[in-house]
């Protein structure tokens, strides 16, 4: 069996509230068997594991996201405890972003290791967040002993970035940047992307493939994306399913004994 997987959306977002039931009908409709739900912060941890109990198709990442992260520090012993929890399959979304405010970086940096480190004692892949921080991201990853899958999650660097993260066996994923008219770079990148190695993604709600752009992105629209990789990668449709699909069951092995249920 293979079906499309949406390895990261934020379906606890509260744009999702009033009709999310109808949001993952829509997604089973286009083929989309599993949408793996990232939290960002404690309650939305809360919230994901509410909507994992729900709803078959909903796989948990549970995780501080460096956005989140200000002057005090996050309550890591409660993140560790809900990590046993049904249907959690990762620890994310985690990581650094210095785009916009780097007052924090300290302790980002210090958040991150710590879950980096409870991703490993629990032994759950690493959904990962890098932005205008990949040196850092990189280094505390390196001096972790990450023994665990790590999914670099909606990749937008340049090659000499894309080479580090393929040396060290990371996965990545990408979504909707990749059918921006701007975003050639970023399309003729792809095509170095081993397929065993490359997840898809929504990051829904934000950033909607380009027919939809502007609007609400939800799990339904993943199949934009994997048209555009199809292309690139001269492949069909059924052959990207199947690449990226296999590459989901590396990264996140655990979420097998959930597509056995259905
Ligand atoms: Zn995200």
């Amino acid at each position: 069996m293979n079906v499309w997987v949406d390895a990261h959306a934020h379906l606890d977002d509260r744009r999702f509230a009033h009709d999310i039931g109808e949001v993952l009908e829509r997604a089973s409709s286009a083929g989309i068997g599993a949408v793996v739900s990232a939290a960002v912060s404690l309650a939305s941890c809360q919230h994901t594991l509410k909507l994992a109990g729900l709803f078959p198709q909903v796989l948990a990442a549970l995780g501080i996201h460096p956005q989140e992260i200000q002057g005090s520090l996050p309550e890591i012993d409660i993140l560790e405890d809900i990590l046993d929890a049904d249907k959690v399959i990762a620890v994310g979304e985690v990581g650094l972003d210095y785009y916009w405010d780097t007052t924090f970086r300290d302790n980002q940096r210090e958040v991150f290791r710590s879950q980096v480190r409870l991703a490993v004692k629990k032994n759950l892949p690493l959904i990962v967040h890098s932005r205008s921080a990949h040196a850092d991201v990189m280094e505390i990853l390196g001096s972790e002993k990450v023994d665990i899958p790590v999914l670099w999650h909606c990749f937008t660097g340049g090659v000499t970035e894309l080479k580090e993260i393929l040396v060290r066996g990371y996965f990545l994923s990408i979504g909707g940047i990749l059918t921006f008219p701007k975003a050639s770079h970023l399309r003729d990148l792809v095509r170095s992307i081993p397929p065993k190695r490359l997840l898809l993604e929504t990051d829904s709600p934000y950033l909607s493939p380009q027919p939809r752009r502007g609007k609400r992105n939800e799990p339904a629209n993943l199949l934009y994306t994997a048209n555009y990789l199809a292309e690139e990668w001269g492949m069909s449709l059924e052959e990207v399913r199947e690449h990226s699909f296999k590459a989901f069951m590396e990264a996140f092995p655990a979420s097998q004994r959930f597509f056995n249920r259905w």
